[in-house]
Parts: C-alpha cells; sequence; structure tokens
C-alpha cells in the first residue's frame, strides 16, 4: 500500500526522549536526523543545554550522529559546528543520496543507523525508501517555512488515516 511509504516505524514525542542504550540494544550505532523542527525550532540558530546533553549522551554511548538537513549551508553549519557534529545540508530529502553519504561518513550500514525527523514527507518517506529504520518526532515548532507550510498540509491528511488505522501512536 502506497501511503505506507509514509508510516513512520515508530514516533516520539521529543528526540530527548530517544536513549542511547535502547538503540544500542536493537543493535544501532547511528543517527541521522533533520534538523528544523526535529532538533530546534526552525528560526532557532543553537542548540539548547538539554539537547547538547543528549549529543554528549550519544557520543558516551558510541551512538554517532549525522544531521542531513535541506536547509542551506550557513543554517546547518552555524547549529552544527559549535557542537562538533558533522552535517548535510542541501540534501535534497526525501531523495536517498546524502543518507547514503551520512552512512559512508559516519562508516556504518543502514541497518545499524535510524532516520529522524518531524516531517513525512522528507524524513519519513525518505528514511522508508533507503531502507532505514525511521523514527517520526512531533515538530518542536508549529510555525514553519515556506515550503514546509505547503507539505504540512497533505501530512496532516495523512496523520488522520494513519490515526484512524490506528498505525499512529504517539510513546513518550
Ligand atoms: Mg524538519
Amino acid at each position: 500500500m502506497l501511503l505506507k511509504n509514509f508510516l513512520p516505524k515508530k514516533q516520539v514525542k521529543s528526540v530527548l526522549n530517544i536513549d542511547p542504550k535502547v538503540l544500542k540494544e536493537h543493535g544501532i550505532k547511528a543517527i541521522i536526523t533533520d534538523l528544523d523542527n526535529t532538533l530546534v525550532e526552525w528560526d532557532r540558530p543553537s542548540a539548547p543545554p538539554k539537547l547538547i546533553q543528549w549529543f554528549q549522551n550519544m557520543k558516551k554511548h558510541d551512538i554517532k550522529v549525522t544531521i542531513v538537513s535541506n536547509n542551506s549551508e550557513t543554517r546547518v553549519k552555524t547549529f552544527a559546528d559549535p557542537l562538533g557534529i558533522p552535517f548535510l545540508y542541501k540534501a535534497r530529502k526525501p531523495l536517498g543520496r546524502a543518507f547514503r553519504q551520512a552512512l559512508e561518513m559516519m562508516n556504518v550500514k543502514k541497518e545499524e543507523t535510524v532516520v529522524i525527523g518531524d516531517q513525512l514527507l522528507t524524513d519519513v518517506f525518505g528514511g522508508n525508501r533507503s531502507g532505514f529504520y525511521t523514527i517520526l518526532v512531533v515538530p518542536v515548532a508549529q510555525s514553519d517555512g515556506f515550503v514546509t507550510k505547503f507539505n504540512r498540509k497533505l501530512e496532516r491528511q495523512m496523520m488522520g488515516w494513519f490515526k484512524k488505522k490506528g498505525y499512529l501512536t504517539w510513546e513518550d
């Protein structure tokens, strides 16, 4: 069924609820994460203390993280550089190229990697079609950039359908 390509494997309210120990139990060694409205609000330039801790906790447990964003170099670099987190910008998700590049950068296999994001059309669909385990998070902010606003409408319709079918249940 076509719509299932947009269905995440798991849903959580925040990336902060993603625990490196649980990932490791499932053989996960790496994270490919979206930036805007997944890690922080799309218009927030840098990471708040809790998120910095989350990155440190991942590092402590040997979980590698790469930020893969469709946004501009300036936006992604400004956020990621102070954290020392590798990143790819203008990734053109849902296309698979940036995901493959991130795997190469981290030297891991896709079976060992989760894709995290707040959008069904780019993050989840992109991750699914490239064969990753996908985790959807609730968008950090309700507002969006221009292109995303357009996608959100379609997304809301799909979400409604998934909920009706009982496919979508938010976990803490
Ligand atoms: Mg996003």
